[in-house]
């Protein structure tokens, strides 16, 4: 396995797939690459959650 390059979907800048990355989605059984990069996935998940828990 290696790392790969993605463009992600929602802003269209290039993100790293890591091999780490990659591992963890296959023990999750994920199938699927992220189509989106991190920064994009974190922002749709504070959209979801109004109120930000900082613990
Ligand atoms: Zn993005």
């Amino acid at each position: 396995m290696e790392d790969k390059t993605i463009v992600c979907q929602d802003c269209g800048k290039e993100f790293i797939f890591t091999v780490g990355e990659q591992e963890f989605y296959k023990e999750k059984g994920f199938d699927n690459e992220p189509k989106r990069c991190k920064e994009c996935r974190d922002s749709k998940k504070n959209e979801r959650r109004q109120f930000r828990n900082d613990r």
